[in-house]
């Protein structure tokens, strides 16, 4: 039987505890989930893609062994088939999510109705976790240990200290 490979694609910039139990949740329906790390230029992230690949992989570490983390700076659907992947995880925080979402799906189903998108809830505590936010909080010097492990942390204190 063929596996059943998801892809779980994100900017993770940086990744949450939010993305973190999407990806935990993601990984017992699959064989195989992808991590797709985006480039994505347009949201101007604070890490490069490189740290943001190196963070994933790192946080990801403990997590059973059936998950990958992928760079990609394609259509997501492109990505999608070469990893074999019949399955597009998301997560959904609120309805703010949803209209955008919502558009996202549809257009990639018309893109490829093989693949179908599939929506997560983080646990009802994560769920207002946005990486934006976690950025915003650091940057006035707020506590994000609520929102990201110690070590993302500290990715992000290391890296404010540089720009400053
Ligand atoms: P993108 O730029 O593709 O939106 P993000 O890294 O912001 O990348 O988010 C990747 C996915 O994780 C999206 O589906 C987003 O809705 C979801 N996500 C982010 N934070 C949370 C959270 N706290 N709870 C549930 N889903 C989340």
């Amino acid at each position: 039987m063929s596996q059943r490979i998801g892809v779980y694609p994100g900017t993770f910039d940086p990744l949450t505890l939010g993305h973190l139990d999407i990806i935990r949740r993601g990984s017992r329906l699959v064989d195989k989930l992808v991590i797709g790390v985006t480039t994505n230029p347009s949201k101007q992230p604070m890490f490069t893609v490189a740290e943001r690949m190196e963070m994933v992989r790192r946080e990801v570490a403990s997590l059973p062994a059936n998950v990958e983390v992928v760079e990609f700076d394609s259509l997501l659907m492109d990505f999608a088939v070469s990893q074999d992947a019949t399955m597009i995880l998301r997560g959904l925080r609120a309805v703010g999510d949803f209209e955008y979402e919502f558009q996202m799906a549809g257009m990639n189903q018309q893109l490829n109705n093989r693949i179908e998108t599939v929506f997560l809830m983080a646990d009802v505590s994560l769920q207002p976790i946005a990486s934006r936010l976690v950025k915003e909080i650091a940057r006035y010097g707020g506590a994000i240990d609520k929102f990201v492990t110690p070590s993302v942390a500290a990715d992000i204190a290391r890296h404010l200290q540089r720009g400053a």
